[in-house]
């Protein structure tokens, strides 16, 4: 395994529920990326018994909001020098904009192209949100990749 002392300036991404990893390493576009990734999966946990970690020897741009909607559980840390510098926990985002896309043929969304698809969080536990315009229900996992 790769040590985070091994990665000078980039990113772990820590628990990752067990079988989540691969989703979140194509979805980051890792498989093509230039510089060291070290992909764990079902590696041990005290917390989770399996998880998976991605760890990511670059400093790259990851839109949190996208990864709070893939697993709001993750971990992301910061290392900074060998360092750890920040720990970010992820959160479900209360509101997303053109991540949830409105299937809905009668919501405003689907006649007017110009009007971006908002969804509000609507229930935390099933990871449900709430089409802005016309209330239509989709579930956190349904973001376009
Ligand atoms: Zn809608």
């Amino acid at each position: 395994m790769l040590n985070i002392d091994e990665i000078k300036n980039g990113i772990v991404i820590d628990h990752i529920k067990a079988g989540q990893g691969i989703r979140i390493f194509n979805w980051l576009g890792l498989g093509k990326a230039p510089y060291t990734v070290a992909f764990v999966v079902n590696a041990n946990s005290k917390q989770m018994g399996k998880k998976d970690i991605i760890k990511i020897d670059n400093t790259i741009a990851i839109n949190f909001n996208i990864l709070g909607l893939i697993d709001p559980n993750i971990t992301v840390n910061i290392i900074e020098n060998e360092k750890i510098t920040e720990k970010i926990k992820l959160q479900l985002p209360e509101t997303v904009e053109d991540v949830l896309i409105c299937k809905n043929p009668r919501c405003i969304t689907s006649t007017e192209k110009y009007v971006p698809h908002i969804f509000h969080l609507e229930n935390p536990e099933l990871r449900t949100y709430r089409c802005e315009y016309c209330d239509e229900i989709k579930s956190a996992g349904d973001f376009r990749e």
